[in-house]
């Protein structure tokens, strides 16, 4: 049976798409799908970390016309404030998605080797010894690999037998506020009881505000989601009470991993491969350095899928780490009032957490001091 594509795959959101213009530049004929048209809107904080922008520099895609972040505060108000920075030089980005996705979707589809079908729903696969085929919408698609980046829920961990349910009561709802000229270079992230509210610049005149937390916290009994969204904005930015607010969109529940990433023919990146809680902000910067890793061992491996499972379970501990520390420090309030303190006192130490956190420093370079800090020493 002829092939239609060395790789296809499925999902042409950031990670997807970042794969796509790897492959095709590498040589690898490459087949992107995705169900929706773009532009298409995704709920999410917006933050792309700078490991991430770091990422998409050396593939030549500049983010010039995306808002600058320079680092992150985490506040709690009444108690102060811990402001980290991003290393000299670093820089994140406010990734309003409509323009994101679509630039990067577009991009993969002027690489040459690329092809993409847009519209195009997966609907079931079969993996052979040679071959994946791949039902779709459009038509069945015979290709050597198959990856899955279809986000949080994927299809394809599914089909495999490799999803598992969330493990995570928390929920986040997200919108977007008029705001000229608002001047914010960072993301702030105010925690109030129950809820943390994050803030990120989308563009010059327009902030993103997600909430995180459990349901019930999220939108209390008999409250509208927009009273409620409303309410906690004007908790955690008195300032930003009157402006006028889009459309305001659920996501979760969080915390999912596949019960495994890859075989030989089929791999899953981006959420797909696992998603633990926005609060890390660091979704789209490991599925970034995960599409390189995957695009290098596609083409130069004869087993990558071993490689992979082995390099992304590195990548997993880190960022499971991470995230489980960002939720103790903030669902138990004492711990994150120490931690704010610690690090108001040693913002070094914050500069470093943040390196960890997006994988560009290593857990063990951060000294006795640093922990002190954050237990509020
Ligand atoms: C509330 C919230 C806040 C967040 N904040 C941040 C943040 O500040 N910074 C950050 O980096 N990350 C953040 N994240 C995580 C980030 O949104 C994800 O990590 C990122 O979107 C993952 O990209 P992806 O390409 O893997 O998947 P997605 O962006 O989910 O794209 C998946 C694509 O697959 C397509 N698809 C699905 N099924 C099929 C099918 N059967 N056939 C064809 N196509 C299909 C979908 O249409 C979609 O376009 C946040 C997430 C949430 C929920």
């Amino acid at each position: 049976m002829g092939m239609d594509a060395d790789v296809v795959i499925v999902g042409a959101g950031p990670v997807g798409s970042a794969l796509a213009i790897m492959l095709g530049r590498a040589g690898c004929q490459t087949l992107l799908i995705d169900r929706c048209q773009f532009p298409r809107d995704k709920p999410c904080g917006e933050g792309l970390m700078p490991a991430g922008n770091r990422v998409l520099e050396e593939l030549g895609i500049g983010l010039r016309d995306f808002p600058s972040i320079s680092g992150v505060t985490y506040h709690v108000p009444g108690h102060g404030r811990a402001e980290g920075k991003f290393m000299t030089g670093s820089v994140g980005r406010g990734t309003r998605r409509t323009d994101f996705d679509k630039m990067l979707a577009d991009h993969a589809d002027a690489t040459q080797n690329v092809e993409t079908a847009f519209g195009c729903d997966a609907r079931d696969v079969q993996v052979g010894s040679d071959e994946v085929l791949l039902g779709t919408t459009q038509g069945q698609i015979v290709a050597r690999f198959l990856v899955g980046a279809d986000g949080m829920r994927s299809r394809v961990a599914t089909w495999m037998g490799w999803s598992r349910p969330a493990r995570s009561r928390r929920y986040g709802l997200v919108g977007h506020l008029a705001a000229r000229d608002h001047g914010i270079d960072r993301v702030l992230i105010t925690l109030l009881d129950g809820c943390e509210v994050y803030l990120a610049p989308s563009s010059r005149d327009e902030l993103l505000v997600a909430l995180l937390g459990a349901k019930g916290h999220l939108r209390p009994r008999g409250v509208t989601v927009r009273e409620s969204y409303s309410r906690r904005v004007a908790q955690a930015h008195p300032e930003l009470a009157g402006c006028q607010q889009s459309t305001i969109h659920g996501a979760g529940p969080f915390w999912t991993r596949p019960s495994n990433i890859a075989s030989r023919r089929v791999f899953l990146i981006g959420d797909a491969a696992g998603f633990l809680d926005p609060l890390t902000g660091d979704g789209m910067t490991a599925g970034f350095v995960a599409a390189s890793k995957l695009s290098h061992l596609l083409i130069n491996e004869a087993d990558a899928s071993a490689a992979y499972r082995h390099w992304e379970a590195k990548q997993w501990q880190r960022r499971l780490f991470m995230g489980r520390l960002a939720l103790a420090l903030t669902n138990t309030a004492a711990l994150g009032r120490r931690a704010i303190r610690g690090l108001s006192k040693r913002p070094v130490a914050l500069d470093r957490l943040l390196e960890v956190n997006e994988g560009s420093r290593s857990l063990r370079s951060l000294s006795p001091r640093d922990w002190a800090a954050l237990g509020g020493f």
